[in-house]
């Protein structure tokens, strides 16, 4: 490729690079992606990790995935199928029991262990669902960016500004104050206030610590779990469901419909750094040597990946290169592929069923999340983590040989990086035999069923797809690194602060999951700075 020019480049090919890729072709733009793996998709992939048993081996379940990006890419023509889950999520309790939720029956499966709760209920998901319609709307914008350039460069970002007001305003009272709540407040200080019952505030606390390194108390979690209800699945608002063939079948449409569009994506081409020329990008090294000339340069990298090791320090602002190097990352988690000879059987509910479609949620309440949260800051992980299960082979049978099946294993709390510098390469195994022990207490059987097994500790997170400390969002979801400060205030418009540069993977607004969003915002971002100002 040496030589050969491009409107655009792009490094690597997670799926946010791919839906960028695909709207700058679409408007007549010649794009390369080049790929670091030997595979598109990032951390949404499919692999086989142990002979005959395939998996999403990373992110697991869909549900933020923008429909306009769908549609766009005409992403069921290319193949795509999601289905919903036949049960939303089951906890089994710490007395022996279970909550099991969705399927229309989550207010009567809550009254068996709270009837106020249960009453409660409905007032809970409309006052939720109001502020997650607000921001929802938020994903597929760019957001206001704090300008230093004057009164005509301040106008357009207080047009945005503005604009977002007005639709604030149109929030009653009462969803104005759960969104400041949510906003400021822990998950866990948010559902005390609604509920009593630890497993129903367990089953919704959940998704406020999901790649979150935090507590369920820690000021912020709120919006984490805010982030987790904002998407849908088949117009079911809020609901998780399970793309056929696992994640790599989003990622595979979208490389379809890029390469209908003429993307020329490039696996297995690591790229070394971006090309800096008159103090501006100008294109990119790859590891081989080969240049790649480009008027625009766009990463899918997280921003700490990108700006300390791709771009050269000196060509930086002191205080952007500062903010990288504060910018938190680490969620926590720990990732477990296993390939099973059958399905497990829980003590509280031993027979198959919907329950064993859904998320299964191992941690029975906020304060055992909060155990499992202390006790890995002190000794790296807790002797009683937090496991959701997933057995997708009970909803897709393309990954597992007959009768025998897979699951996703995906644990918190870990440490990003051991205390006393120990080291993931010497514990990864002891740890992932805590995994499986965790579950085997609840579904007896379950060690003895585990045929093979994958480990992602943080480390090989990092390793495998370039997650800066495991870091499965790109970056921390809090307020300090939202919105307009993702990744840095100044800088929430996906325009980096090397001319020609941008960002448009999930360190960006609106953060991680696999969405599309930050993807699309930056494309239009690149296509007006380009003189395309084709609206996408
Ligand atoms: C274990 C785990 C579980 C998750 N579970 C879920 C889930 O169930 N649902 C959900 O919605 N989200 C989930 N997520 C989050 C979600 O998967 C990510 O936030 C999202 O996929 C990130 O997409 P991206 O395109 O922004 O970046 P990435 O997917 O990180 O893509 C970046 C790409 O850049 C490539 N690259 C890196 N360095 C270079 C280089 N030097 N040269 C060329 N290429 C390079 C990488 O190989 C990668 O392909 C999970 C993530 C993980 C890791």
């Amino acid at each position: 490729m040496t030589g050969k020019t491009f409107d655009v480049a792009i490094i690597g090919a997670g799926h946010n690079g791919l839906v960028c890729a695909f709207y700058l072709a679409r408007a007549g733009l010649k794009v390369a992606v080049l790929e670091r793996r030997d595979i598109v998709g990032g951390a949404a992939v499919t692999e086989e990790f142990y002979p005959g048993f395939r998996n999403s081996v990373a992110s697991y379940t869909v549900s933020l995935l923008q429909p306009k990006i769908i549609a766009d890419l005409d992403l069921y023509g290319h193949g795509l199928r999601i289905v919903n889950r036949k049960l939303a999520n089951f906890l089994p309790t710490a007395d022996g029991r279970y909550l099991a939720v969705g399927d229309g029956r989550t207010k009567s499966e809550i009254a068996k262990f709270s009837v106020k709760d249960a009453g409660r209920l409905d007032a809970y998901n409309n006052r939720l669902g109001a502020v997650a319609d607000l921001v929802r709307t938020l994903m597929l914008e760019i957001p206001p960016n704090i300008s230093e350039g004057g009164i005509l460069a301040a106008l357009p970002e207080l047009l945005r500004a503005g604009h977002l007001a007005r639709r604030m305003s149109k929030l009653d009272l009462a969803a104005k104050r759960d969104l400041l709540a949510l906003l400021g407040c822990s998950a866990g200080d948010y559902l005390d206030r609604w509920f009593e019952s630890d497993p129903i505030k367990a089953v919704f606390g959940f998704d406020g610590i999901v790649g979150n390194y935090a507590s369920p108390y820690t000021p912020g979690s709120g919006y984490v779990l805010l982030h987790h209800v904002l998407g849908e699945v088949n117009g079911r608002r809020g609901a998780w469901g399970h793309a056929l063939g696992g994640m790599g079948a989003i990622t595979q449409a979208m490389a379809k419909a890029c390469a209908a569009e003429g993307v020329d994506i490039r696996l297995q081409a690591p790229v070394r750094e971006v090309l800096v020329e008159k103090r501006r990008a100008a294109g990119l090294v790859c590891e081989n040597g080969d240049i790649i000339r480009a008027r625009a340069v766009i990463s899918n990298l997280n921003p700490k990946l990108l700006f300390q090791k791709l771009v050269d320090p000196a060509l930086l602002p002191d205080d952007f290169r500062e903010r990288i190097h504060a910018y938190r990352m680490g969620s926590g988690t720990f990732r477990m592929n296993v390939a099973l000879s059958e399905l497990p059987r829980f003590t509280c509910r031993p027979e198959p069923g919907e329950h064993l479609t859904a998320g299964i949620i191992i941690a029975p309440s906020l304060a055992y999340m909060d155990a499992a949260y202390m006790d890995a800051r002190v000794h790296g992980w807790s002797k009683n983590p937090i496991v959701e299960m997933l057995i997708p082979s009970t909803l897709d049978d393309t990954l597992a040989p007959k009768g025998a099946h897979v699951a996703s294993l995906f644990c918190q709390h870990v440490a990003p990086a051991l205390p006393n510098g120990a080291s993931w390469d010497d514990r990864r195994e002891e740890v992932a035999d805590l995994m499986i022990k965790v579950v085997d207490r609840h579904a007896p059987g379950f060690a003895a069923s585990v045929l093979g097994r994958q480990i992602l500790s943080p480390l090989d997170l990092e390793r495998t797809f370039g997650l800066t400390a495991g870091d499965i969002m790109h970056g921390h979801l809090a307020l300090d690194q939202l919105f307009s400060a993702r990744p840095v205030l100044g800088h929430g418009n996906y325009r980096m602060p090397l001319e020609g540069l941008y960002l448009c993977g999930s360190g960006a607004h609106p953060g991680g999951g696999v969405t599309g969003a930050p993807g699309h915002n930056c494309a239009h971002a690149v296509l007006r700075d380009l003189g395309r100002h084709r609206l996408l």
